[in-house]
């Protein structure tokens, strides 16, 4: 069966994608095992959603039309999880539907009776509240302004199948248009063209004509305001921190430009930045033309702002050429990273960009070490097959895919590799690939690049780091451990002033760098000196914070449970609690969890429930 789907596809693929047409590539042929559509029998290309956001219940309820094309398969199936499906019409006429067993990772397969000659399903529903883990509602309460709730989804990784029916597999991928009715005075954004004003009756419109992965489906709504950074780039914000938000992002522009310069132009139209509330799970989420950020990275110098080329880099890597399955994930991951840092590069320098390398290195160790039990979790190509998606998301693929691509350019120089990405991203284009179609062509573009002496097998398909990973050697950060050493052994504290003209990655490194084991009373003089405890920059918090509970220096105590509480960024979370765990506090981390809980959204609260709850 597999192998005849696969040929009818190669055909089909020939005729409907418009990219070169000897390129014998698709994801489609890659197996999803999170998604129960079966694209290769019948596939959905546009949806057309007719929604109303309804805040009191706390639910979403409407319609979605289906523009469907079918190979001959007497049904299609689409994905949902947590959702009450009403009625379903296949070319306007009611039909009965079913579904498959329940899944308790993917959810239900709905399973709708088609012929030959349908060409449009139609699907009446509400998500349920509490059962959508894709939402996350926020009590007006919990906002700035206190006059308006919140909405938020995240879709990525399987989730969008939890706020609407959809084939929700990365490898599937359609165009969309939405009809959104919120509370009046409430303005709806989603990663597509967006409004700028609020509309007198709350119904807005968009649409998102470049054929995307359910994933990338977004919505989001409240009391939200508008401010242009340049002519195509602005940000949306709730009104209280729309300046400061737009004063960090105000590089924005440039960024696009270094991107552009780097790896052809940018191809969606706008790119504007939606600024949540600190309860978001992610630092950021690339919906296309409308990332949606963190407030944690608006520290008041634009020390964080590499967040934003990540996201923006994505627009490229993941949004254009995207991971066929989850299993892939690196190929969005790692090229996202290695862009980022080209941009950050082209911005402000070699030096700071070997900041922000070699920092990544350091995460990529550490979770090699946390990995060391499962160290086919380290594996670029992974297998999730009867997993959560969501565990596939460690720094591996974005580190160690990372480290992949320097080995590449180191092996062919940066000219040739910055030609190889260029045509990357075109060949591609709007396709969803998997790494062996990406090893097939990396073999085919690049044929004096020997696998074998670079050792690709060792890294796509083998646990670890490999002995051939370039060494990032950033002289900032060897003058920062010159200066933390001075610090350890005798209290000497000379380079304060230097510090004036440190960004926050050294800063970083700093606080990194101090022993688990140091005397509180030498956390006290730093924090005396340095007022590390009442930082902005939650970056610099986090570890903070961490060092602290290992060292048991308990002035933090309040400012940290005030963090907990007020951030739900996860990678953030897990650190934190798992340091009071391993200091005995466990009792503490749960009372603190139990206030804090409650604005976390559930990509967050499923981490950590396992690491507090279920024991
Ligand atoms: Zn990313």
């Amino acid at each position: 069966m597999q192998k005849l789907y696969f040929f009818i596809f190669i055909i089909l693929g020939l005729t409907m994608f418009s990219c070169k047409t000897e390129s014998p590539f698709s994801g489609l042929t890659a197996t999803d095992y999170h998604s129960f559509a079966e694209p290769n029998k019948a596939v959905v290309k546009h949806m057309d959603l007719n929604l109303e956001v309804n805040f009191d219940e706390k639910i979403i309820l409407g319609t979605v039309n289906y523009r469907i094309k079918n190979f001959g398969s007497p049904q299609i199936i689409l994905d949902v999880k947590g959702l009450n499906i009403k009625k379903v019409e296949v070319d306007k006429q009611k039909v009965p539907f079913s579904f498959t067993d329940i899944d308790p990772i993917k959810g239900q397969g709905l399973i709708i009776p088609i012929t030959d000659k349908s060409s449009q399903i139609l699907v009446e529903y509400s998500t349920i509240y509490g059962q959508s883990d894709a939402l996350l509602w926020i009590e007006k309460e919990q906002t700035l302004g206190k006059k308006y709730p919140f909405l938020f989804t995240q879709g990525q990784a399987i989730l969008s199948r939890t706020w609407f029916p959809c084939q929700d597999s990365p490898g599937i991928r359609a165009t969309y248009k939405a009809k959104i009715k919120v509370p009046k005075g409430m303005l709806a954004v989603m990663s597509a063209n967006n409004p700028t004003e609020v509309s007198a009756d709350g119904v807005y419109f968009f649409s998102m004509l470049k054929p995307v992965p359910a994933y990338l489906i977004a919505l989001s709504a409240g009391e939200l305001a508008f401010k242009p950074l340049s002519n195509r780039v602005g940000v949306y914000a709730e009104p209280e921190i729309l300046e400061e938000a737009a004063n960090e992002f105000s590089d924005t522009e440039l960024m696009v430009q270094a991107a552009e310069a780097l790896y052809g132009d940018y191809a969606w139209g706008r790119y504007d930045l939606l600024v949540l509330p600190p309860s978001f799970p992610f630092g950021g989420m690339e919906n296309p033309m409308l990332t949606f950020v963190t407030p944690t990275i608006i520290a008041g110098d634009k020390s964080l702002t590499s967040l934003i080329a990540h996201e923006l880099a994505h627009s490229w890597s993941g949004n254009t050429v995207t991971n066929a399955t989850w299993n892939d994930f690196w190929l969005n991951e790692g090229f996202t990273v290695y862009f980022e840092r080209r941009i950050m590069e082209k911005l402000y320098g070699k030096p700071y960009a070997d900041m922000l390398a070699e920092l990544g290195y350091q995460d990529l160790i550490k979770t090699i070490g946390e990995l060391a039990n499962t160290p086919k979790d380290t594996h670029l190509k992974l297998n999730l097959k009867d997993r959560d998606p969501d565990e596939g998301l460690t720094d591996i693929a974005y580190e160690k895919g990372y480290f992949f691509l320097r080995v590449i350019e180191s092996a062919v120089g940066r000219e040739k590799f910055d030609q190889f990405v260029n045509q990357y991203f075109e060949d591609f284009a709007y396709r969803s690939i998997s790494t062996e179609d990406f090893l097939i062509y990396l073999k085919n573009e690049l044929p004096e690049f020997s696998f074998e002496k670079n050792k690709v097998n060792e890294w796509v398909y083998g646990a670890g780091l490999p002995v051939n990973a370039i060494i990032v050697n950033s002289s900032n950060f060897r003058n920062v451990e010159k200066k933390l050493s001075g610090f350890l052994k005798h209290n000497d504290l000379s380079f304060i002033e230097e510090t004036q003209k440190w960004s926050s990655h050294e800063w970083l490194h700093f606080i990194r760098k101090l022993p688990f084991d140091i005397q509180v009373n030498q956390l006290e003089i730093l924090d005396s000196t340095f007022n590390f405890t009442a930082s902005r920059n939650n970056e610099i918090l986090a570890i903070w914070f961490e060092k602290a509970i290992y060292a048991d220096y308990r002035k933090v105590d309040k400012a940290l449970e005030t963090f907990l509480i007020k951030v739900g960024r996860r990678k953030f979370l897990i650190p934190l609690y798992q340091a009071l765990i391993d200091t005995d506090r466990v009792e503490e981390a749960k009372k603190i969890y139990k206030e804090a809980r409650k604005g976390y959204h559930a990509v967050s609260t499923a981490t950590i429930d396992a690491m507090l709850l279920e024991e």
